[in-house]
C-alpha cells in the first residue's frame, strides 16, 4: 500500500492555477480551467492518487499549501477525509 494520498476535492476548485504552476509534473489546467491531477481517479466527492517517495510529498505539499481554496490535501494514506 502507498504511503500517502494526494486528495483534490475539485468542484471547489477556482481555478487559480498555482498547482500546475508549482508542480506540473502532478498538476494540469483542464479546458474548462479547473485543475486535474494526473492519473487520479473519482473517490465519493474528491480525486485522488497515491504516492510513495517523499519527494512527491513534499513537491504536492508546496502545491497545496498554495492553494487559496486548500482543496489539495497530502495525507497519510489511510485518511480519507477531508
Ligand atoms: S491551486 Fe487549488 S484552486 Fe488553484 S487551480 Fe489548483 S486546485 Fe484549483
Amino acid at each position: 500500500m502507498a504511503k500517502y494520498k494526494i486528495l483534490q476535492f475539485r468542484n471547489e476548485c477556482i481555478s487559480c492555477g498555482a498547482c500546475a504552476a508549482i508542480c506540473p509534473e502532478f498538476w494540469i489546467m483542464d479546458d474548462d480551467g479547473t485543475a486535474i491531477l494526473k492519473e487520479s481517479v473519482l473517490v465519493d466527492d474528491h480525486y485522488e492518487r497515491e504516492i510513495n517517495s517523499e519527494d512527491d510529498k513534499a513537491r504536492n505539499q508546496e502545491a497545496a499549501d498554495a492553494c487559496p481554496v486548500q482543496i489539495i490535501k497530502v495525507v497519510a494514506n489511510e485518511i480519507k477525509k477531508k
